[in-house]
């Protein structure tokens, strides 16, 4: 029987985990908290939804209360680098939650972009148990002398693959080269070859967990990684790919919005532009919505993501929607979020698993529907080849399809489209094939 009590945790810790009603750990839960508390390395696949923050979260608080002395001045135990300020907020609430009934009062401090940093150089005055910090704003306060991380014990990368492919790289290796010798904990929810070669430079002999999506009865599902860089998709995402014209996806979102008794519903688009347009055209329509995308200062995103994620009123059963860029797709964590909508497919196949991975959490069964324009339909059909899914491409009666299916060139280009990036490489590889056989002696 897996029980929090046997994964070695102290009292104050397990009582925070009954306050939080978590009956059994998780699967990456009861893999990883022993193996953190033995001083090991730890590499887990993660994927979204799988009770990971947790998973790093109490052994951290266990070790932290298991320190003999008081904190350094200037100096950090634990450092945990998130890629976006959401989820450094998200984490850093977790901090909280499970450390109140510590004896020894934790100092944790997070620390992001986007707003004034002299008060975190005073919170950071002293010293701090724990610093969750994306890895821009860290940089600047060790530039400013307010913080130290020689002396850190334990590192977190979470969402390591996303922190990668929102072009941290340098950032993070730079964290990297001010830190000393510790323990060091890599998530991600993705293997790409990025992540492996981190993985390889950073950990030392890691103990390996790969483990499906959360359940809040505790049971591991069948989805889990085959470690080949199939994505784990939980069971409980229901997939769905509707064709529709460009022009009418508003109003095809508005019919599924009306036509499912749905709470929240998180939809994704290209860019914040598109953010603002499709809400307001939303709100136009008397629907609960509002955009969230990086131009939005940062007290207008957290007091977004507040009001989505809090409880409605009795009786108040209108659905909310939140119109959102890749930026709410990174880590956010919102129970019982009904449908994932990507009114614009993702740009990559990761991307596509990182968004719907916003539903479906922790048990609760949820929807996933792609709008497949004539654009963009052989795009999805490279998301779906790279992670085996079968999805079936739907067409609404009501919503007739008119837009001319898009003809691409054997080249895999769109015919009379600009030419994109790799084209014009093709193109210029091809031409200096050509000028090299020519100008070559026979
Ligand atoms: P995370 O992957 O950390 O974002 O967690 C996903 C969701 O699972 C959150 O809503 C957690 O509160 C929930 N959760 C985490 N661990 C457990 C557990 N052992 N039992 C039930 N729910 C959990």
């Amino acid at each position: 029987m897996h029980t929090f009590q046997n994964l070695g945790l102290s009292e104050p810790l397990l009582r925070a985990v009954d306050d939080a009603g978590y009956l059994a750990p998780t699967p990456v839960q009861d893999a990883a908290i022993p193996s953190v508390l033995e001083g090991r390395d730890v590499h887990a696949s993660a994927e979204t939804g799988s009770g990971k923050t947790a998973a790093f979260v109490l052994p951290m608080l266990e070790l932290i209360a298991r320190r003999e002395g008081e904190r350094v001045r200037g100096a950090v135990h634990s450092l945990v680098l998130v890629p976006t300020r959401e989820l450094a907020t998200q984490c850093g609430d977790a901090i909280e939650r499970f450390g109140r009934h510590l004896s020894r009062r934790v100092k944790s401090c997070v620390v992001v972009g986007g707003v004034s940093i002299n008060p975190q150089m005073m919170e950071l005055r002293g010293g701090a148990d724990i610093v969750v910090a994306t890895p821009g704003r860290l940089l600047d306060l060790v530039e400013k002398n307010a913080i130290s991380l020689s002396d850190v014990a334990l590192l977190v990368l979470d969402e390591a693959d996303r922190m990668l492919s929102l072009g941290f790289e340098e950032e993070v290796s730079r964290v990297l080269d001010l830190l000393g010798p510790r323990q060091t904990l890599l998530f991600s929810a993705t293997f790409t070859t990025a992540i492996r070669a981190l993985e390889r430079t950073l950990l030392k002999n890691p103990v390996q967990v790969d483990v499906g999506p959360a359940r809040a009865d505790g049971e591991a599902t069948e989805d889990a990684v085959d470690g080949s860089g199939r994505a784990m998709i939980p069971s409980t995402i229901t997939q769905r790919a509707i064709e529709i014209d460009v022009a009418k996806r508003t109003a095809l979102l508005r019919h599924l919005l009306e036509g499912n008794s749905w709470s929240r519903v998180l939809v994704f688009v290209a860019t914040r532009h598109a953010a603002d347009h499709v809400a307001e055209k939303l709100r136009r329509a008397d629907i609960l919505a509002a955009p969230l995308h990086g131009d939005l200062a940062q007290s207008t995103r957290v007091d977004t993501l507040a009001y989505f994620k809090e409880d409605p009123a009795p009786g108040d059963t209108r659905t909310r929607v939140l119109v959102a860029t890749d930026l709410a797709a990174r880590g956010i964590d919102i129970v019982s979020l009904s449908a994932v909508v990507n009114y614009d497919l993702p740009r990559s196949p990761a991307e596509y698993v990182h968004r719907i991975g916003r539903t479906g959490r922790a048990g609760k069964e949820g929807a996933a529907i792609s709008f497949i324009t004539a654009e963009t339909d052989a795009h999805f059909r490279v998301i779906e080849k790279r992670y085996r899914l079968d999805i079936e491409h739907e067409r609404l009666p009501e919503f007739a399809v008119t837009d001319a299916p898009v003809v691409r060139d054997p080249h895999g280009g769109i015919k009379g489209k600009r030419k994109s990036k790799k084209d014009k490489l093709r193109e210029a590889a091809a031409r200096a094939g050509a000028t090299i056989a020519k100008s070559s002696p026979k």
